[in-house]
């Protein structure tokens, strides 16, 4: 698929573990200011090619261009640092520490301890007022996801939903341009899974670009204006969402397991 505005380009990315091929010449393109969904039965490779495109996986072959850099096989924070974050299946904040603390945190842990101090707002400040400058970012998106009352809490206390958006929250610490999300609404109630969504595309109205792994096929569907499906570590179909969801050879995948 040729897309005219794409800010992330996939090319024929290759990923084996031993003898099981995860990823098989994958390629696709997501299109900038775009929710774009990557779906796909267990074990269809969706996860290693969010590895291998954020650097937490060297590929065995292919290439990653993101925003017109070749990106390919950089190490995390470089790429965090270029603009490129993405949050794990299984959350990775510090249980023992508050919300806040995490949030303080999480540039520091993305990008390294060498960069993100020469990317942060306030850089060429002193350390005093860029610890200001992050804490006043921290508040403000806490405020963003309605979590700020939770500022003190500690994350170990938080709940299913609430660490998800503490997740988003820590992500958008590092002023990136697109986020990758593996599994987002995972575990989370409804009601938050509004909020998490609703914030998501309060987020792309204001330039973020997004890709997302989902196992929900029926949220991606409805959230999503393109959707990608993986199987067997292939793209299978991509294109709108009542497209995918209407492939017979999408149906059977899922079905099939
Ligand atoms: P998905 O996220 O779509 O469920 P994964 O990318 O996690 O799929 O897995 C794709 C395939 O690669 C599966 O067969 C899985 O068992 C295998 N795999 C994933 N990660 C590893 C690993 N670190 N070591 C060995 N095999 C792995
Ligand atoms: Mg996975």
């Amino acid at each position: 698929r040729q897309v005219e505005n794409a800010v992330l380009e996939v090319s024929n990315l290759h990923k084996r573990f031993g003898g099981i091929v995860a990823v098989d010449d994958t390629s696709f393109s997501v299109e900038r200011g775009s929710i774009t969904g990557l779906i796909g039965p267990n074990g269809a490779g969706k996860s290693t090619t969010f590895n291998c495109i954020t650097g937490v996986y060297q590929p065995d072959g292919g290439a990653v261009t993101f925003d017109g850099d070749d990106v390919t096989g950089w190490e995390p924070p470089r790429i965090a640092n270029r603009g490129l974050v993405r949050t794990f299946q299984i959350a990775r904040e510090f249980p023992e520490m508050t919300v806040l603390e995490n949030m303080m945190l999480a540039p520091k842990n993305q990008l390294g301890e060498h960069l993100w101090r020469s990317v942060l707002p306030g850089a060429r400040s002193g350390v005093v007022e860029q610890e200001r400058e992050l804490r006043d970012r921290a508040w403000e998106t806490l405020e963003f996801f309605e979590i700020d009352h939770l500022a003190e809490e500690y994350a170990m206390n938080l709940s299913g939903g609430q660490r998800k958006l503490l997740d988003l929250a820590r992500a958008l610490q590092t002023d990136p341009e697109m986020l990758m999300l593996d599994e987002p609404m995972a575990g989370v109630n409804p009601t938050l899974e509004e909020k998490i969504l609703d914030r998501i595309h309060a987020l792309r109205e204001d330039g973020y670009t997004f890709l997302i792994v989902e196992h929900d096929m029926d949220l991606i569907m409805e959230h999503c204006e393109h959707v990608i499906v993986m199987h067997q570590g292939r793209v299978l179909d991509e294109g709108a969402p009542e497209a995918v969801q209407s492939n017979e050879q999408v149906i059977e995948a899922y079905l099939g397991g």
